[in-house]
């Protein structure tokens, strides 16, 4: 390997694309070529049957939310000042399941609730899938 070479670690790569595509209001899966399997968040090898064939796939931005939970101690200094927070899995329309932030609650929130992409809180410690619920909230698609 000459002095000039550059390791690239592809989950960096991979993370760094899904930011600033999200960022954009888009949420990027990947599809397997072998097995159909979707996923997120980015793996070079489909989950499911360990394929390295496989595409990106742009999510549908409406899901239903399958689980959640609140937030109530920062894991670290970072997450501080966003306690309480809430973590769910939302199931995509066609796609994968994908664990994200759930914003914009004011009160009920429930498993099953219809959720969509919102633009990432740029403020949060990392850029991650953000549903709020209500389409005019989320103000994508
Ligand atoms: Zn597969």
């Amino acid at each position: 390997m000459g002095s000039d070479a550059v390791y690239v670690d592809e989950s960096i790569a991979f993370d760094r694309f899904v930011s600033e595509r999200l960022l954009q209001g888009a949420l990027m899966v990947q599809e397997c070529r072998a097995c159909t399997g979707t996923w997120h968040p980015p793996s070079g090898r489909c989950p499911l049957c360990g394929s390295a064939n496989w595409e990106w796939r742009e999510a549908s931005v409406q899901g239903e939310l399958y689980s959640f939970t609140i937030v109530h101690h920062a894991p670290s200094a970072s997450f501080k000042e966003h306690v309480p927070y809430i973590i769910g899995w939302v199931e995509l329309e066609g796609s994968a399941r994908v664990l994200g932030c759930i914003v914009g609650v004011s009160d009920a929130i429930r498993v099953g609730q219809r959720v969509w992409l919102a633009t990432p809180d740029e403020t949060f410690p990392y850029v991650v899938p953000t549903f709020c619920l209500s389409r005019e909230e989320a103000g994508t698609k």
